[in-house]
């Protein structure tokens, strides 16, 4: 397993379990390691993402995008 798995800094938005919808808002800006700094929640209607969920959500989002995309040939 890589020690370094590189963090992209485009973060991608993550569903929201209540709407549905792909629309985040963060308050804090992007931390250092690539993640939002601040509490995340939905654009559309308000709910806060808890950090457990939103990290999960985000990896779903990585994962059905990398298949979407394929291999990033840089
Ligand atoms: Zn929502």
């Amino acid at each position: 397993m890589a020690a370094n798995d590189n963090i992209s800094n485009n973060l991608l938005p993550v569903a929201c379990p209540v709407c549905g919808e792909c629309q985040n808002t963060t308050a804090g800006g992007i931390g250092a390691d690539g993640l939002p700094a601040g509490p995340v929640a939905c654009m559309v209607c308000g709910h806060p993402f808890q950090r457990d969920e939103y990290l999960r959500g985000l990896e779903l989002r990585r994962q059905a995008f990398s298949r979407l995309t394929g291999p990033a040939g840089e």
